[in-house]
């Protein structure tokens, strides 16, 4: 296996820079952490089937669309990736390096995909503007852990009422998001 394509140069970082990517390496994003307005763990069915292939939960960070920048292959001649904010993005003709999905339930958000290795690198809910991007996905330092986790660490379980997996970690669990529906370990 070859983690190379996600290790951090933290030369190009700032201090409050995050960079993720797929596993292939060929889109990758970029964020700041104080643009950060959700960080969980998501145990809802969606996330359960669609973004980790088939995790019991996983940990979804959620940024404002036009926070999130994606640098994209350009497809034909163009020797540099296309840099676009999630914002940016035509979800219904979208880059050849992405491939878009999304579900009859939530037509709203649309899983983009990295068409070579299949990663599942953002996802763009078109009603809030804001962007999903996966923790599992962030640069990380040559031991192995994630670069400023301590910025993106998640607050809560949240969708934890279809939970596969109980966790024990004293994170509050919550019905829906954290704040906004009834908790759960009360
Ligand atoms: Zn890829
Ligand atoms: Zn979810």
């Amino acid at each position: 296996m070859d983690d190379r394509a996600n290790e951090v140069d933290l030369d190009e970082l700032d201090g409050e820079q995050l960079r993720g990517g797929c596993f292939c390496g060929k889109v990758t994003y970029a964020f700041s952490a104080h643009h950060v307005v959700r960080t969980a763990y998501c145990h809802c069915t969606q996330c359960q089937r669609l973004t980790g292939e088939c995790c019991p939960f996983i940990h979804t960070i959620h940024l404002p669309s036009t926070a999130v920048s994606l640098s994209i292959p350009s497809s034909g001649t163009a020797a540099q990736p296309s840099e676009l904010a999630a914002s940016a993005i035509d979800i219904k003709s979208p880059p050849g390096a992405l491939r878009a999905y999304s579900t009859a339930v939530k037509p709203h958000k649309t899983r983009l995909r990295c068409s070579t290795c299949g990663t599942c690198v953002a996802s763009i809910n078109s009603r809030t503007g804001t962007t999903s991007v996966w923790g599992v996905h962030l640069a990380r330092l040559p031991a192995g852990q994630i670069y400023h986790w301590d910025k993106v660490q998640p607050t809560a379980h949240i969708f934890y009422g279809t939970h596969l997996l109980a966790i024990n970690d004293g994170l509050g669990k919550w019905s829906g998001y954290e704040h906004s529906s009834d908790r759960l370990d009360e």
